[in-house]
């Protein structure tokens, strides 16, 4: 029981066990009731041996197939272990270099392209459009653009002799948003795990190495504060992953997605609200809370990782401690300190269940603080009749059994030298209470540190 009224209705636990939730941002109920927490989570059964290829070829966003997606904006490659950002690249250097990472345009945007120009007036910058033009004076580039429009046509069910009936001109004027598009992936360079021999053994973010997930968080934040400089009507833009068919994806080839919005979305209007009724509702109703109920996972001096309460779904939370609110305003440090964590979850989940990865930040139109944190959630389970009935959501695990399966995991992969070594798991974070520094009124000079205590008690001090 907490000795907050309004944090009292967050997590009670019934005579019978049952565990209701309240989310303290969108005010969502979920109840975990007893007995199906233990169920089994369900896998894939039907694992067959990998008919391995290399380099892979398996779907269109492998390395083989470069030229399936629309043209790069950018790619990232990695020479001995250094990282270097290549932009715009000509169809004839496409092929001599292998992508770390690629950012693309979405060849079928959520939010599109025509929906700026018509609703907006946006009016693509300049530089945009003469890479547009370079990309088109080449004639392998043409031919690219005219391939991948075809091949979207074709997939938008149009007939061959329609799609032969479209000029040249038009073709090449629906790929204006190949170039200024604001619905964008950002595109993993592996589609199964190195020497996989199952087709189980995909390529999801925990398998990376720590600095590969770091580089991979990077590129993202590079394109999230490019789309918000090229499309200045952007109100917000949503990041995330989706892994594996059950949690949207529709390749299981690992892939971010960015999509820029002219509004914020329900759930992150609830947490403005609630921060500007309480500014440090990150601290005293997330991370804090978190700490009295002993649900903290992980932690290290930049970000802190819990299991979370009152989602739908066994949700893991990363919350960045940075006095900066946004991921592109954040040192290199602080990015590694939340990659860290959130490749830790990752791992921790293995890679053959189904989650969402959601990013939320401050817009750059929201005059309160908060925090960047991402989401992590397990998709398990499917809301069914009970749900759409009730508005009341069944989680077969409850945060404490989430807490466990992913702290036993933790401590074997840092262990095995699988996650960051500086990562502290469980017992031995320092819990410090308003350890998130977004609100300014938080200047973080009260901090008490756990370790600090080896001090107090170690030493003869002089008062
Ligand atoms: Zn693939």
């Amino acid at each position: 029981m907490s000795i907050n009224k309004f944090e009292n209705n967050f997590l009670i636990r019934m005579t019978d066990g049952t565990l209701k939730q309240v989310n303290p941002f969108s005010g969502a109920e979920v109840w975990t009731v007893v007995g199906r927490g233990n169920r089994p989570i369900a896998v894939n059964n039907e694992v067959k041996e990998l008919d391995s290829h290399d380099p892979e070829d398996y779907c269109i966003f492998c390395p083989t197939q470069y030229f399936k997606t629309p043209p790069e904006k950018s790619r990232l490659i990695a020479t001995n272990g250094e990282y270097k950002m290549l932009h715009n690249l000509a169809p004839s250097k496409i092929n001599d270099t292998v992508a770390e990472f690629r950012r693309v345009s979405n060849l079928f945007e959520i939010i599109s392209y025509d929906y700026w120009v018509e609703n907006y007036d946006y009016v693509p910058h300049p530089i945009i459009m003469d890479k547009m033009s370079q990309y088109l004076s080449d004639p392998q580039g043409k031919e690219h653009i005219i391939n991948t429009i075809n091949f979207k046509l074709k997939s938008s069910g149009q007939s061959d002799d329609d799609i032969a009936s479209i000029s040249d001109e038009d073709k090449i004027r629906m790929a204006t948003g190949f170039f200024a598009g604001c619905h964008e992936l950002i595109i993993g360079k592996r589609h199964y795990i190195k020497d996989a021999e199952f087709d189980n053994q995909n390529a999801s973010s925990g398998e990376m190495t720590t600095e590969e997930h770091n580089q991979y968080i990077k590129f993202t934040i590079h394109a999230l504060k490019d789309i918000f400089i090229t499309n200045r009507y952007a109100r917000f833009v949503t990041v995330f992953q989706n892994w594996m068919k059950p949690a949207g994806a529709s390749l299981d080839h690992l892939h971010k997605q960015l999509v820029a919005i002219d509004g914020r979305g329900e759930i992150l209007e609830q947490e403005i609200a609630r921060a500007r009724n309480n500014p440090n509702a990150f601290n005293e109703y997330a991370v804090n809370f978190a700490s009295y109920h002993n649900l903290i996972i992980a932690e290290n001096d930049y970000a802190v990782a819990f299991a979370d309460f009152g989602h739908r779904f066994p949700t893991l939370a990363i919350y960045s401690k940075s006095k900066r609110n946004q991921p592109w305003n954040h040192s290199d440090e602080e990015v590694r300190g939340m990659s860290d964590l959130v490749h830790a979850c990752h791992a921790a989940m293995g890679s053959e269940l189904p989650c969402n990865e959601e990013w939320y930040y401050r817009p750059p139109d929201v005059d309160v603080a908060m925090p960047w944190h991402i989401l992590i959630k397990w998709r398990i389970s499917n809301p069914a009749g009970f749900e759409a009935v009730t508005n009341i959501y069944v989680n077969t695990i409850d945060p404490w059994m989430l807490r466990d399966k992913v702290v036993t995991k933790l401590y074997e992969l840092r262990n095995q030298g699988k996650i960051e070594k500086s990562i502290n798991i469980s017992t031995e974070c320092d819990c410090v209470p308003n350890c998130l520094l977004y609100n300014p009124n938080i200047t973080g000079t009260h901090q008490l540190k756990r370790s600090d205590l080896e001090r107090l008690r170690g030493e003869t001090l002089n008062f």
